[in-house]
């Protein structure tokens, strides 16, 4: 109310008038006890005692008694001291007095001053422009206000807020007389609610705006508040979760349960600065989510905690890709069998636990497919994955959960077998893998064969690291591939060796490949009724220039797995038919020679393969007939539909098809009769013996009538005695190839042969 009132000079003139009774001021400005407006406080009906009449009326003369004198004083007192601003206006404004505590509040150096200063600043005085108005309309209308708080400016500007209570005082007619109140600086108290609200606001904002679920226990009386959010998080309503801290705990996952209760523990008991724990925590529909909880305790004088409250955050999106790139890093991405990485941390671990345990023996066996890349590369990717994918589960069939099954790669696949007594043990897993894999797979509609090559080593004790484990399973698979396919090899140290010896092969052939180091050998095939040559088989050598002449058993496979064989196999036909061309050049008795040439699987998938036999023939005035390709029964299965097509092609060219070594491969009848072979070439596993009692004779017969069923003429291979030429004149087989006519010589010899034809 301070500033509605228009403070006059008149009002300097206060401290004379101070002398003036309560009578003469009820006389003058009407009853001092005037009506208070509806709750007004009492205590300011004393300042129409303590300050009579400042008013325009002149002063009267009167008489104290010294009860008055001494109430005068203590009136007086009261209002100097007062810490409250105490003031009283006239109905126009002017201050009729203020007291030394309201100078203060506003800001002046005493009660003069701010008669003075609010003179000129009252304008200014409520931040608010319409407040004065306002309050005048309260006391008009109410007779007073109490504890109405603005805020004011202060002589030097700053705001401050202010608590008034005044009232109207008016004479016996109700003639407004003056205003009368007091005034508390409230800035303190205004500045803590407001702070007390702002952060109540921001919290009840944080906790509604936020995710996160909110949990307050109470320790002694052991209930616990769950905010609307924190159930709503486990898919609760309201109403469906109780008070008691069981509520949280016993959704608590087991595996975790131990470590959310310890840990509570341990900030309970002061060891810990607050409580966080992750856990799985149970769904109303009986799934898991994974939360983070957060907690604080709040602790009385002597440190016990007595309540403790915190938040639940749902981490479960995080924790889920969390283990998902954790299993990324540590998993193969196509089969989702463990990588190398992990294969090696849990080879290490098997390594620490069985140098504690002898009795119990490890075994690593390497696994590697044999001509995958011919499948990659006859049937495309996709296809390669959905066998690698079938290969998978078919090891994962031939361990135990215990064991570790791993892919390193490509078609490397490794077994981590444990718990074994001897290397028998681990050589009937590599055999259990082998008849695994034995079944043809189904993919894509097509079936296929595969074989693989295992490496075998066993922990004899001697291995410290795992790397150096697996080095030596690797050096053993090759050691199996070398020895021909769908084999294993139990690692022996001799082998490092081998190995390295295996690795410069590969280089070596290259270099082989580039310097011309191969020979074609050739091997005669006899009529067996006349003992007439008929033809030559080709078959590649390699002379080495530090080992010598090396066999294509020692690296064909080899040349396979490395695709080596498609070069090799082109020079070897281009090099046939340039010999059989030169050797017909001069001579009569060379014109009905032919010649048959070894086809690698390999090379049946490449795509120009019929072009480059015709342009053979072409080049060198071969008549396609003179020509026979000699395929192995696992070539075909391989890659029946390409194998069929390509077939199909070259005999339409006009070049004969022989079956090489019938009957060790899938031998499988509803296929034969797809291909289009004129020749079939018995095995000679089935030849050996047959002049004595192997009982193969029965086979031959057999071998030799479904050749004869399916227009095909049949050549034995490996005759070595003349007892089995004698059978298997017996038998009817027309043709015979073996050392028993001729080992494999070279194309000088094969001339010298060739010319004793006619004699
Ligand atoms: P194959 O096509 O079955 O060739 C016959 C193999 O039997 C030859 O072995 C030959 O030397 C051997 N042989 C012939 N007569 C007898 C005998 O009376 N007794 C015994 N024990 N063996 C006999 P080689 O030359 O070591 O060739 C082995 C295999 O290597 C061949 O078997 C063939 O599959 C492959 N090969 C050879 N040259 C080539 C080639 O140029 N290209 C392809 N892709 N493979 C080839
Ligand atoms: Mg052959
Ligand atoms: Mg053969």
């Amino acid at each position: 109310m301070t500033s509605i009132p228009r403070p006059t000079g008149a009002q300097r003139r206060r401290t004379p008038n101070r002398a003036r009774s309560p009578e003469a001021a009820a006389g003058e400005g009407g009853s001092r006890r005037a009506k208070a407006g509806p709750g007004l406080v009492e205590p300011p009906a004393v300042l129409a005692d303590v300050l009579p009449g400042l008013t325009a009326a002149p002063p009267v003369e009167v008489s104290l008694t010294a009860r008055a004198v001494a109430a005068e004083a203590r009136y007086q007192s009261v209002f100097e001291n007062a810490t409250w601003g105490i003031f009283q206006t006239t109905a126009e404004g002017r201050y009729l007095a203020a007291n030394p505590a309201l100078a203060r509040i506003y800001g002046y150096d005493s009660p003069a001053d701010l008669e003075a200063g609010l003179a000129e600043a009252s304008e200014h005085f409520y931040v608010d422009p319409g407040r004065r108005r306002e309050i005048l309309e309260h006391v008009e209308r109410l007779g007073g206000v109490r504890d109405l708080e603005s805020e004011v400016r202060r002589r030097d500007g700053t705001r401050i807020w202010v608590s008034e209570s005044v009232r109207a005082v008016r004479d016996a007619a109700g003639q407004l007389l003056c205003y009368e109140g007091f005034v508390e600086d409230v800035t303190a108290r205004r500045f803590a609610e407001e702070r007390l609200r702002a952060s109540e606001e921001r919290y009840a904002l944080a906790a509604e705006g936020s995710n996160d679920g909110l949990w307050d226990w109470d320790l002694l009386g052991r209930r616990t508040y769950f905010s609307p959010r924190w159930k709503a998080m486990l898919g609760y309503a309201e109403e469906d979760v109780g008070d008691s801290p069981e509520e949280w705990l016993d959704r608590v996952h087991p595996d975790e349960h131990g470590q959310v209760v310890a840990s509570l523990a341990s900030h309970l008991a002061g060891d810990s600065a607050h409580f966080e724990c992750e856990f799985r925590i149970r769904t109303k529909d009986g799934a898991y989510r994974w939360v983070l909880a957060r907690g604080l305790a709040v602790r009385n004088a002597a440190g016990m905690a007595y309540r403790m409250a915190g938040s639940l955050t749902d981490v479960t999106e995080r924790r889920l890709a969390e283990e998902r790139l954790q299993f990324d890093a540590f998993h193969d991405a196509l089969t989702g069998l463990p990588n190398r990485a992990l294969f090696l941390d849990r080879l290490d671990r098997a390594l620490l636990q069985a140098a504690r345990d002898a009795s119990q023996r490890i075994a690593v066996l390497f696994i590697d497919l044999d001509r995958f890349k011919l499948v990659n590369d006859s049937f495309g990717h996709p296809i390669g994955d959905e066998l690698l994918q079938e290969t998978s589960h078919r090891l994962q069939s031939c361990v135990r959960p215990s064991d570790t099954v791993a892919r390193l790669g490509g078609d490397e696949f490794v077994l981590l077998v444990g718990g074994l007594k001897h290397a028998d043990d681990a050589i009937c897993v590599a055999e259990r893998v082998h008849s695994s894999l034995s079944d043809p797979m189904l993919v894509a509609e097509r079936e296929v064969h595969v074989t693989a090559s295992i490496g075998v080593v066993m922990n004899e004790g001697r291995y410290r690291s795992a790397v150096d484990l697996l080095r030596d399973a690797d050096i053993a698979m090759y050691q199996a591939k070398a020895r021909g396919r769908a084999g294993h090899a139990l690692f022996r140290s001799e082998l490092h060796g081998r190995a390295r010896e295996l690795l410069t092969l590969e280089g070596d052939l290259r270099r082989a490949l580039r310097e011309k180091q191969l020979r074609v050998y050739y091997q005669p095939i006899v009529e067996l009724a006349a003992g007439r040559l008929v033809g030559f088989e080709a078959l590649v050598r390699w002379m080495h220039p530090v080992r010598g002449l090396v066999s294509p058993a020692d690296f064909i496979p080899l040349a396979e797995d490395t695709g080596l064989i498609v070069p090799i196999g082109r020079w070897v036909l281009e090099e046939s038919l340039r010999q059989l061309a030169e050797w017909r050049g001069g001579r009569a008795e060379a014109c009905d020679l032919t010649v048959s040439v070894n086809l690698s699987p390999r090379q049946l998938s490449q795509a120009d393969l019929v072009e480059v036999v015709a342009q053979g023939l072409a080049r060198h005035g071969i008549e396609p007939e003179r020509l026979k390709l000699e395929l192995t029964e696992t070539a075909l299965m391989e890659n029946a539909d390409v194998a069929a097509e390509k077939l199909s092609a070259l005999r339409a060219l006009g070049v004969a098809l022989s079956l090489d070594d019938f009957g060790t491969g899938y031998s499988s009848l509803g296929h034969l009769h797809r291909f289009p072979f004129q020749v079939l070439k018995v095995d000679r596993s089935f030849v050996r013996g047959l002049d004595g009692a192997s009982g193969s004779s029965g086979i031959v017969r057999a071998i030799l009538s479904l050749a004869r069923s399916l227009e095909m003429t049949a050549v034995a291979e490996g005759v070595e005695t003349d007892g089995e030429v004698a059978v298997l004149r017996e038998l009817g087989c027309p043709y015979g190839q073996g050392y028993l006519f001729s080992r494999p010589v070279p194309a000088e010899q094969a001339a010298w042969l060739i010319g004793r034809r006619l004699a």
